[in-house]
C-alpha cells in the first residue's frame, strides 16, 4: 500500500497573479517534508510530477513557469510511509476533474477501497490518496458540496489527512483532520492578494506571505474567485497534533498551533537537563540537524560547553539529507555516513550526545561508533522524544514494530530507563535518559491531551483504531 505523509501547498492568488513561482519556492521550503518526489497541479491540466529533489529540477523551472501559468494551484512533496518511490506514487494525482495532494495516512484503506470498488489494487499499487480521492468524487458527484462531501468521507476513513484539492473550475481546498494530527497553516502575500495553505508557516515565509492561523482540525477551507470561506466539515476533541513534529519532522522556524518549533526545540532541552542533569559531561554535542536546539537549551540550562561535535557532509550526494525520512535501509545508512566528527571536540571528553530521536537505532549506533574512533572516553545519549515502541497510523514512517529497537528491546510495561539502558546496550551508549510524555508535552507548551503520543504508549483512542500489527514487508511489500 502507498500511504502519505508529505507536505503540502494550495495557491490561490485573487489579482489574477500566476502563482507557479510561489508554488515552487513554497515547495522548496518545505523539502524537509518529503524527498523523493514533488509535483504540481493547476486547473485542466494533468498533473507536473517529477521524482528527487526539486532543485535538481531546476532547469525545468522557467519552461513550467510558463506551461502550467495559473491563479490557482496546488503542490506536493512526497515522503512514503508505505510503498516503493516510483514517478506514479508522485502527487498531486488527478482523479476525474479533482487533483489532490495529501498529508497523512488514510489506516482504512482497504476496507475504503473495496467502496470504490478497489479489487484490483496490490499491496504494492494501492494508493490510500487514490482510494479517498476517488471515494471523495463520488461523494461529490452525489452531493455537489465539498463540505459535506468531506463530511460523509470523514466518516468513512480512519487516519490523519491534510488535503488540499484543486477543481478545473480553478477552486482550491484545503482540509485537515478533525484531530489535527498533522499541521496546516493558512497565509496571505499581500502585494499579489494570493491566499495559501500549507504544511508549515515556513512555506508561507518563503515566498514573503503572512501567517494568518492554523487551518483548525476538522475546517475546510476554500479559496476562489469569490474570495476565501471556511466551514467546519467535523469536530472532534480531544485534539492530537503530532508531537514528533516538535522534535523532529517541522522546520524550526515554523509555527504550529501558536508555538515556534525552535523555541519548543530548545525548551525541550531546558526541560530535559532538569531532569536529566548530567552534570560530570565534559562538553554537549548535538546530532545534526533537528536536534541542535534542544541541545542549546540542555547545555545553557547546565553551564555546559555547547559545541557541534558532529557535522553533515554537505557536499556527499546524501549528507545533507533527512535519515529517518529516507525509504530504503542502504540509504540511511548512507547518510549517516556523512556526518562528521570533529575530534578536537570529543577527544578524550565525556561527550552528551542530544537527539530527537531513536527509531530503528541504526543512526544513533553509527555516531556512537564514530564518536568512539576519534576518541570520546564516554558517551550519554539525551534524546528528546520518548522510546518509540508503536508503529503510526498518523503518517510517520515507522510502520512495523519489528524495526523499532525501543520495542525490540522493551515491552509495554518496562520503564523509560530500563528500556534506555538495554538500547543503549543494543547501539554501544554509555548511557540513555529518554525524555518522558509530560515532561515533553510542558516543554513544548501544549496539554498533554492535546498531543498524539501514540508510537510511545500505544494508545490508538485517537485514531479510533485497535491495529493488528504488520511486518514491512506485509506493508510495503520490500
Ligand atoms: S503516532 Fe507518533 S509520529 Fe504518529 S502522529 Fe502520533 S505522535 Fe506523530
Amino acid at each position: 500500500m502507498v500511504h502519505e505523509n508529505c507536505g503540502v501547498v494550495g495557491i490561490f492568488s485573487l489579482d489574477g497573479h500566476n502563482v507557479i513561482p510561489f508554488v515552487i519556492d513554497s515547495l522548496r521550503a518545505l523539502q524537509h517534508r518529503g524527498q523523493e518526489a514533488w509535483g504540481i497541479a493547476v486547473p485542466g491540466k494533468s498533473p507536473f510530477r517529477r521524482l528527487g529533489l526539486i532543485s535538481s529540477a531546476a532547469a525545468e523551472f522557467p519552461t513550467v513557469v510558463k506551461k502550467y501559468k495559473s491563479h490557482a494551484a496546488i503542490g506536493h512533496v512526497r515522503y512514503s510511509t508505505l510503498g516503493k518511490s516510483t514517478l506514479e506514487n508522485a502527487q498531486p494525482l488527478k482523479v476525474k476533474d479533482l487533483c489532490v495532494a495529501h498529508n497523512g495516512t488514510i489506516a482504512n484503506v482497504e476496507e475504503l477501497s473495496g467502496m470504490v470498488g478497489g479489487c484490483t489494487f496490490t499491496p504494492q499499487t494501492m494508493s490510500d490518496t487514490l482510494v479517498a480521492a476517488q471515494r471523495l468524487v463520488m461523494h461529490l458527484a452525489d452531493k455537489e458540496d465539498m463540505a459535506e462531501a468531506m463530511h460523509i468521507l470523514k466518516g468513512e476513513m480512519v487516519g490523519s489527512f491534510c488535503f488540499t484539492f484543486l477543481t478545473d473550475g480553478g477552486s482550491v481546498y484545503a482540509a485537515r483532520d478533525p484531530r489535527g494530527f498533522r499541521p496546516l497553516v493558512l497565509g496571505h502575500h499581500r502585494e499579489t492578494n494570493t491566499y495559501m495553505v500549507a504544511s508549515e508557516s515556513c512555506a508561507l515565509a518563503a515566498v514573503g506571505a503572512q501567517l494568518v492561523r492554523d487551518v483548525e482540525p476538522g475546517e475546510l477551507v476554500k479559496m476562489s474567485k469569490g474570495g476565501i470561506s471556511s466551514q467546519q466539515f467535523a469536530n472532534e476533541k480531544p485534539h492530537a497534533h503530532c508531537a514528533f513534529e516538535y522534535t523532529y519532522f517541522a522546520h524550526p522556524s515554523s509555527i504550529m498551533e501558536g508555538i515556534n518549533i525552535y523555541a519548543a526545540r530548545k525548551r525541550i532541552g531546558q526541560f530535559l537537563a532538569r531532569k536529566f542533569p548530567i552534570t560530570n559531561a565534559d562538553v554537549v554535542v548535538p546530532v545534526p540537524d533537528s536536534a541542535r536546539p534542544a541541545a542549546l537549551g540542555y547545555a545553557q540550562e547546565l553551564g555546559l560547553p555547547f559545541e557541534e561535535g558532529l557535522l553533515k557532509d554537505r557536499y556527499s550526494r546524501k549528507g545533507s539529507m533527512r535519515s529517518f525520512i529516507e525509504p530504503y535501509q542502504s540509504d540511511r545508512v548512507e547518510i549517516n555516513k556523512g556526518i562528521i566528527p570533529i575530534q578536537e571536540v570529543v577527544e578524550g571528553k565525556h561527550v552528551i550526545v542530544v537527539d530527537d530521536s531513536i527509531v530503528r537505532g541504526t543512526s544513533s549506533a553509527e555516531i556512537i561508533k564514530t564518536l568512539r574512533m576519534v576518541g570520546a572516553s564516554r558517551v550519554s545519549l539525551v534524546v528528546t522524544y520518548p522510546p518509540i515502541r508503536y508503529p503510526c497510523y498518523a503518517g510517520i514512517d515507522f510502520p512495523s514494530q519489528e524495526e523499532l529497537v525501543a520495542y525490540q528491546h522493551g515491552v509495554t510495561e518496562d520503564s523509560n530507563a530500563t528500556i534506555g539502558a538495554r538500547v543503549s546496550q543494543v547501539i554501544g551508549a554509555d548511557h540513555i535518559a529518554y525524555n518522558d510524555t509530560s515532561n515533553l508535552a510542558k516543554a513544548i507548551g501544549m496539554p498533554e491531551e492535546e498531543l498524539c503520543f501514540t508510537c510511545s504508549t500505544g494508545n490508538y483512542a485517537p485514531l479510533g483504531i485497535r491495529p493488528v500489527f504488520k511486518s514491512r514487508i506485509q506493508m510495503k511489500g520490500e
